[in-house]
């Protein structure tokens, strides 16, 4: 059991550790309390790893409690999603699931019990009075008229509010506090609000419906939570979560600490501009592999173990801070790395004919699936006269230090030979190559070189009479850094917003490309399978591929600009 969390550090574990030392024998308990409005983002994955690690590390308990206190928008869709979400990262509460609607009752009971000793009353002030009654930062607020109803005068009305007989917005319930408080959430907060709306779960069986404020103390307090791990604009909320657990009696309270929301360069992690994209149909649903939700990294080919790394990493701080998304990408790729197999795909496919190679012959190269891996074994690849090569790794006139193909240059196919150029077939009309005509030095075949040759670079190639067709999809961040409109961070969502407040797009996020052509192994490849496709990347097989016509999703480019800017330091 290890009581220190790798990486950039964890204050928390250092407050568990303080508490322990001064004689805090309690097991460690937290939870991760998702509203089911929405589907979890990577920002989530953040404070599931804090939650469910801080348990796994201190031999403690995480529960997963539903914050489903507010009926109007949550769904059992979003339920199911977030289990299999919290599931997919690795983690498990076991048989503590919880919902925060099932403590419905209780809420209400502890309510009559504040109201009973004069903590709480009922006020009929509509929301708008209210706010001006409260005063503001520079000026206290104000005591009003119901304050000082009697106990059963309160009891009276919170009871016809429960039963029914009074609309919505014409009454609450309020904490008994102090209007000149210097913290606005102290003066009087509102602890139920009429709502006749169905929920998810208890249907119509209520009509008063707790705030979170209120909830969220009780149901920590509840299911025994001793660390309840919230994000910084809770901050200022503290003092209403401790003064309703004092105000209910409970010893054994359960500490509300907050740390710092993950903000990741160019990317929006808010439910509510998440759910506008999906909407608005600016992408394909909840997963699609643009979106920052779970889902949708997952879809991506982003790999758990690759998130979980992130986490830890990052670390858990006490003041606000953007990190960059390469870092993320830096995760994956180590990940990938290790385990992703090694073939051969062309995305952008140009013809070269080897003019020596015998016409109807096929040769089968046995080239290793991964290069650190020899227990990876190897496949067969054919390899024939008529073959593709990248569009990129060809250029006409070549600029200096290009050591890939071009006329009167070598390289090598990767696995086979050297190859010579000797001709560009263009098309007489359009001037479009067609093809490039060059020869194979048989006595080059990797593996039985004796030519001495050198050349300077390798290049991927599939077989153009084996090529198996499919559709890549390449990836672009969603969001746009432009330089030509006014950009700012929106401090909540760390995302780059247009000076009139809208997110930009970025019109490339998604390229399709068609004409694709794989090695035939990856005909096998099932859907969720990764791969990398040697110099083009980490892809994943989607669930969108067909017999016919395979769909692979880039992951992630081999380009690190995270390792890079590690070692320039
Ligand atoms: P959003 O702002 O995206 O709607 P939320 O905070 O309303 O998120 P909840 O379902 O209430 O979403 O969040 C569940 C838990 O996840 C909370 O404890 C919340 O603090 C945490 N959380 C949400 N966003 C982040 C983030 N970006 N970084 C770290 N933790 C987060
Ligand atoms: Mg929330």
């Amino acid at each position: 059991m290890s009581t220190e969390i790798s990486g950039a550090g964890n204050f928390i574990q250092t407050i568990i550790n303080e508490s322990r030392a001064q004689g805090d024998q309690r097991r460690i308990h937290t939870r991760f309390p998702p509203e089911p409005n929405g589907y979890l983002h990577i920002g989530h994955a953040k404070s599931i790893c804090l939650n469910f690690g801080l348990a796994r590390d201190n031999d403690g308990l995480c529960n997963l409690r539903f914050d489903d206190t507010n009926p109007t928008k949550e769904d059992t869709e979003y339920v199911d999603s977030i289990m299999e979400d919290i599931r997919w990262l690795g983690f498990d509460w076991e048989d503590r699931l919880f919902y925060a609607s099932d403590y419905f009752q209780k809420f209400y009971d502890y309510a009559e019990q504040l109201i009973r000793s004069g903590k709480a009353y009922v006020c009929s002030h509509s929301p708008a009075e209210i706010k001006i009654l409260r005063g503001t930062l520079k000026e206290p607020g104000q005591e009003c008229g119901h304050r000082n109803q009697s106990v059963e005068v309160n009891l009276d009305l919170f009871r016809r509010m429960k039963a029914g007989e009074f609309p919505d917005g014409s009454m609450v319930l309020r904490a008994k506090i102090d209007m000149a408080s210097p913290n606005l959430n102290m003066r009087d907060p509102v602890l139920y609000r009429i709502l006749h709306a169905a929920h998810h779960r208890t249907g119509d069986a209520w009509c008063i419906y707790p705030m979170y404020d209120y909830a969220h103390p009780i149901s920590d307090y509840l299911e025994g939570i001793t660390h309840s791990i919230c994000t910084l604009e809770f901050e200022d909320h503290r003092p209403l979560y401790d003064w309703v657990l004092i105000a209910l009696g409970f010893e054994n309270r359960p500490r509300q600490i907050e740390f710092a929301r993950l903000n990741l360069t160019n990317t929006l992690m808010s439910k509510r501009f998440l759910r506008a994209l999906v909407e608005e149909g600016k992408v394909s649903g909840w997963d699609d592999p643009r979106m920052s939700t779970l889902c949708g990294v997952r879809r991506l080919g982003y790999t758990p173990e690759a998130l979980r790394d992130f986490c830890d990493r990052i670390g858990v701080a006490k003041a606000n801070s953007m990190v960059d998304k390469a870092l993320l990408e830096h995760c994956v790729r180590e990940d990938l790395g290790a385990k992703a197999l090694r073939v051969m795909a062309v995305l952008k496919p140009i013809k070269v004919i080897l003019t020596n190679y015998p016409e109807d012959q096929t040769e089968h190269l046995d080239i290793e699936l991964h290069p650190d891996r020899p227990e990876a074994g190897s496949r067969q690849v054919p390899f024939g006269r008529e073959l593709y090569i990248e569009e990129d790794d060809f250029m006409e006139e070549p600029m200096k230090k290009f050591f890939r193909l071009a006329p009167g240059q070598e390289v090598r196919l990767k696995g086979a030979y050297i190859i010579h150029c000797h001709e560009v077939v263009k098309d007489p009309d359009t001037g479009e190559i067609l093809a490039l005509h060059c020869t194979y030095d048989p006595d080059t075949k990797s593996g039985s070189d004796h030519s001495g040759k050198k050349v300077k670079g390798t290049i991927h190639w599939v077989s153009a009479d084996h090529g198996l067709p499919f559709t890549a999809r390449l990836y672009e961040d969603l969001l746009l850094a432009r330089e030509d409109v006014a950009v700012t961070i929106d401090p909540e969502t760390g995302a780059e917003i247009e000076s009139d407040g809208k997110p930009v797009l970025n019109p490339n996020s998604l390229t399709e490309r068609n004409g694709s052509l794989a090695e035939p192994y990856l005909a096998e490849a099932k859907v969720g399978e990764r791969f990398q496709f040697l110099r083009l990347g980490y892809f994943i097989k989607d669930r969108d591929s067909s017999m016919e016509r395979p769909v692979f999703n880039r992951i992630v480019s081999l380009k690190d600009s995270w390792a890079k800017a590690e070692k320039k330091q």
